[in-house]
């Protein structure tokens, strides 16, 4: 899968995407990500990526001329399956999303800053626009980092057994159970017996159990109630 970023602030993704999981799965070659500075695609000498808004309200917003020009360039390279746009207004994301994403092959992500993008962005060159959730923040590389974060661990190859995303939280629609390491008690805090019994049928029944009860307790909404 190849995902690139564009953005007026690469800085803010570079630490995101260079550690852990996100790293390994660039270096094993299962994910190609890249950043693209806007800046390198305007014309002016001051590079300006940004102007004030038409109408009466303060703000800045990006100008269309740079973002049409890095897109066209990325889409004369090769195809995109999606082009998205990051924002407050977008479908919600969710786990579905991060799933139906990470079976993609090429994705672009378009980070907002100050007011968003000029709006002819968003009509004729966006396919898909998300938001990460009702809140707003300065621009859309954070947005951009949750979004690569939850797509790229569940691309076929990138995590390992121990970390397999199959048992976590709204992959099957139910929160995860709780889960517990060594030492199986500490100050007196114990871990719940049937853990330690080494019984893994019964394990695996309250581990359901505890994820019922749990997003029934937590998250009703899940299961439809
Ligand atoms: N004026 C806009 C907000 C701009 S915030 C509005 O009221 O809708 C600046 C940028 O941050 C946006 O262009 C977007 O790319 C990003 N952003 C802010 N909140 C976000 C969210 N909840 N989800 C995804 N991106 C977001």
């Amino acid at each position: 899968m190849r995902i690139d970023i564009i953005t007026v602030l690469p800085e803010l993704l570079e630490s995101p995407l260079g550690h852990s999981i996100i790293r390994r799965a660039q270096k094993k070659g299962l994910v190609e990500i890249y950043l693209h500075q806007l800046r390198d695609y305007t014309t002016d000498k001051h590079r300006t990526t940004d102007d004030y808004a038409f109408g009466p309200d303060a703000g800045m917003v990006l100008k269309v001329e740079p973002i049409f020009k890095v897109i066209e360039k990325l889409k004369g390279e090769r195809t995109y399956d999606e082009v998205i746009y990051t924002s407050p207004d977008g479908e919600p994301y969710t786990q579905g999303l991060a799933n139906q994403l990470s079976t993609m092959q090429n994705i672009i992500l378009l980070c907002g800053h100050y007011k968003g993008v000029d709006h002819r962005v968003r009509e004729h060159l966006v396919t898909r626009e998300i938001s990460i959730g009702d809140y707003v923040l300065s621009g859309g590389e954070l947005a951009a980092a949750v979004i690569v974060d939850s797509v790229v661990r569940l691309v076929p190859g990138v995590l390992t057994d121990e970390t397999s995303a199959l048992t976590d939280s709204f992959q099957d629609g139910l929160l995860a159970p709780p889960v517990y390491t060594r030492p199986a008690e500490f100050n007196g805090w114990k871990v719940p017996e049937i853990l330690i019994s080494g019984n893994f049928k019964e394990i695996e029944k309250w581990q359901l159990e505890q994820s019922i009860e749990r997003t029934r307790r937590l998250r009703p909404n899940l299961l439809g109630e």
